[in-house]
């Protein structure tokens, strides 16, 4: 079986610019990859017919697929279904199927009058299979040319998502026959990724060639992805969880999790089967860490608040830390934060708590506590942990340092004090 390589072209001036995100192609490599497909490469171009010819002939050259989105739109700078007619050879005609979704459009949904290039939407080049948009007005197009298939999307993220799942993603399965990919990932905290290189390098030096290892950093935390291709899923997924096993045993001491799960998720999971709730008392996150973990849906279960104690005075007047301990420790201090926790558990009627202060830069450091130092602290009303920390970066990124190294030691304290 033969692998089936796929390129993506995003079109658009916006997007070279950088007014626009590329988020479409993150998204469409994903959805390809899932069906067995490689991406080979993703590329961008301006709202030129040239540039878009080029990259057509380019990308063909290697690749058996080749997406692209944007540039469908009625305005004069849409130029991407003239360039393909032109490219395919074909002739503009109406669609009768899209302009009857247009008109229903206007009529019914936007209940807006219908513009001549709005009508326009609905032309297509006769050598294209139309696929139909249910979410907008602009048709996604296929074509197939020397055994390629080249297919045209609209920019908008809401509607090219309709248009793969519902359209794309079926027909390539049933156009090409695919081998299956899968994935194993874990997410391993506390170890840089040079170091977790090193204490894997002869595991990794074993592997299978059809079993591939990334390595994915994000702040402190590294995830480890193994990705394998195959005719034969049974095999494969035997393989990858032999591989997976051994790679779990040797990093053990750092895994967070063994599924591809942001930490707020695994301390939500870890909570809820415990049926306990948590509080956060934030003085250098300023609330970050609450942000962090309200982003996960269902977070009301087990998520108190928090208490963003920026100010001396707020520590002291709702977290009840000690105003001698404020003047003698100084609010970066051991002290300080154990009492945020302690202050965060009573106030918030939670059964754990972490808290933050430090110094984030890049002004208010001083010999004894430098800009990056930071104290962190968790605990139930038992016990309560600490560590302290010298981040090296700039104000953003060491707020999330702490807040990710926060929450890393917190989850660490429930797993060991439940
Ligand atoms: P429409 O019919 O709505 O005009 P279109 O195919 O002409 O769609 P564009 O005009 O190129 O699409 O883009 C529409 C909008 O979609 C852009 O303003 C941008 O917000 C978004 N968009 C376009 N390309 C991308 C991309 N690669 N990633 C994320 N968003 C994108």
């Amino acid at each position: 079986m033969q692998q089936v390589f796929a390129s993506i072209i995003t079109i658009g001036d916006e997007l070279l610019i950088g007014q626009v995100v590329d988020t479409n192609s993150a998204w469409m490599a994903q959805e390809l990859n899932r069906i067995g497909v490689w991406l080979k490469r993703r590329v961008a171009v301006g709202d030129d017919r040239n540039e878009i010819v080029h990259a057509l002939d380019e990308q063909s050259k290697d690749t058996q697929i080749i997406l692209m989105t944007g540039g469908l739109g009625p305005t004069a700078d849409d130029i991407t279904k003239p360039v393909l007619c032109e490219y395919f050879g074909g002739k503009m005609v109406v669609d009768e199927k899209t302009l009857d979704h247009v008109k229903y459009l206007f009529e019914k949904i936007f209940r807006r009058p219908l513009l001549e290039r709005n009508l326009q939407q609905a032309e297509v080049p006769d050598v294209a299979t139309v696929l139909h948009n249910a979410r907008g007005s602009a048709p996604g197009m296929w074509f197939e040319k020397n055994g390629k298939v080249f297919i045209s999307l609209p920019g908008v993220p809401h509607e090219m998502k309709g248009l793969m799942t519902n359209e794309v993603l079926p027909r390539l399965q049933q156009y090409f026959t695919m081998p299956f990919i899968a994935h194993r990932t874990l997410l391993t905290a506390g170890i840089g990724e040079s170091f977790l290189a090193e204490a894997i390098k002869d595991w990794e030096a074993k592997l299978p060639s059809h079993l591939k290892l990334a390595y994915l950093p994000n702040y402190s935390m590294v995830r480890l992805r193994i990705t394998g291709s195959g005719p034969d899923k049974t095999l494969l997924d035997q393989q990858l969880d032999r591989e997976f096993t051994a790679l779990k045993e040797l990093v053990k001491e750092w895994m967070v999790v063994d599924e591809d799960k942001p930490l707020q998720v695994v301390i939500g999971e870890l909570l809820k089967a415990k049926n306990k709730s948590m509080a956060t008392a934030e003085s250098c996150t300023g609330g970050y860490i609450a942000q962090m973990i309200t982003s996960i849906p269902g977070s009301s279960e087990y998520y108190k608040g928090s208490v963003v104690s920026y100010a001396n005075a707020v520590k002291e007047g709702l977290l009840h830390v000690s105003h001698d301990t404020l003047r003698s420790d100084g609010a970066v201090s051991e002290n300080t934060v154990k009492q945020m926790v302690q202050g965060a558990l009573s106030s918030l009627q939670a059964d754990y708590a972490v808290a933050t202060s430090g110094i984030m830069g890049p002004g208010g450091g001083t010999p004894e506590k430098p800009v990056g130092m930071v104290w962190v602290a968790a605990g139930n009303r038992h016990k309560i942990i600490t560590q302290q920390f010298n981040f090296r970066f700039d104000r953003l990124r060491n707020i999330e340092m702490t807040a990710i190294n926060s929450l890393n030691l917190l989850r660490k304290f429930i797993i060991e004090n439940s």
